[in-house]
């Protein structure tokens, strides 16, 4: 299927691994010349090459942090125009919320709605004008099922989703789109750092928690990340047009409700 996107801009936030780079990817693959944001500037272009040579599409590699205005300052002057927008940050950590002080509270704010909100900002009215836009914001599967440990997560993401919400019915009528992915478990390291770390804590191997968390997703697996970055690039097309403001869930049949 053509996506119809082949020679669009993107922005694609936190790409030098895992999800944000399955769907900086998808998009180059169909031809879309990609930015991609990350900290670390070596594992960041190391990955715009290899983009970049798999799919014979421009990838531009800013590094720096999303969550730091003066950062996307840089990222929005090597993209001024963006087509297609997707948001993603590291997640916040885990815990206990009598733990968290109002700073956890306010980085995680930072990393997973406000700066998503910015960006948005900026770059939403020039999407109206050119009458093409579609902006996707990497959740978690926890905006529909609550994580316990996860409350950060919990918060913040839900906060992006209830503002989505709003906006993106008033955005589509000039064929801008804004949709949310829900990811479950993915295998990337953000995932494995979380299986190691309750192999420390439990005493337990690593394989023995791998095999368990696994099989307890009804898929029988954990997702691969290119499934996700495939999403993203079909929400990004030109005949998405029709879905805004909708969670996909990609959980692997994770989620137990009909609805
Ligand atoms: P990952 O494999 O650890 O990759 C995270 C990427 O984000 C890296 O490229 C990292 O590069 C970049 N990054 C982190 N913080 C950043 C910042 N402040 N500014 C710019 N780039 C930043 O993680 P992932 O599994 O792809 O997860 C992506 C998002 O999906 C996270 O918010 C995660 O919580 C959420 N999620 C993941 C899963 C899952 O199972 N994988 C499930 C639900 C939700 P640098 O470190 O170099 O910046």
């Amino acid at each position: 299927m053509d996506l119809g996107i082949a020679g669009r801009k993107a922005i694609v936030c936190a790409a030098s691994k895992g999800l944000g780079r399955a769907c900086a990817h998808s998009l180059a693959r169909e031809g879309v010349e990609v930015t991609i944001i990350a900290r670390h500037e070596e594992a960041l272009k190391a990955a715009a090459e290899e983009i970049g040579g798999a799919t014979g599409s421009r990838v531009t590699a800013v590094a720096g942090d999303v969550t730091r205005p003066e950062d996307r300052e840089r990222l929005l002057e090597a993209c001024p125009s963006p087509d297609i927008l997707v948001n993603n940050c590291g997640g916040p950590p885990p815990g206990d919320f009598r733990d968290w002080t109002r700073d956890d509270w306010i980085s995680a704010l930072d990393a997973n709605m406000l700066t998503a909100i910015e960006l948005i900002k900026a770059t939403v009215d020039g999407m109206i004008e050119r009458r093409f836009g579609r902006i996707v914001n990497i959740t978690s599967s926890a905006v529909k099922a609550p994580i316990d440990i996860l409350g950060l997560s919990n918060g913040a993401r839900a906060g992006l989703t209830g503002f989505v919400a709003g906006v993106s019915r008033k955005t589509v009528r000039h064929n801008v789109t804004i949709n949310n992915l829900l990811p479950g478990p993915f295998d990337t390291d953000r995932l494995n750092a979380t299986i190691e770390a309750g192999a420390k804590s439990s005493g337990r191997s690593l394989e023995e928690i791998r095999a368990e968390r696994s099989a307890a997703v009804p898929a029988g697996r954990f997702g691969y990340p290119e499934e996700l970055g495939e999403a993203c690039a079909f929400l990004c097309g030109r005949h998405a047009g029709f879905i805004t403001g909708q969670n996909l869930l990609l959980d692997g049949g994770g989620f137990p409700g009909t609805l």
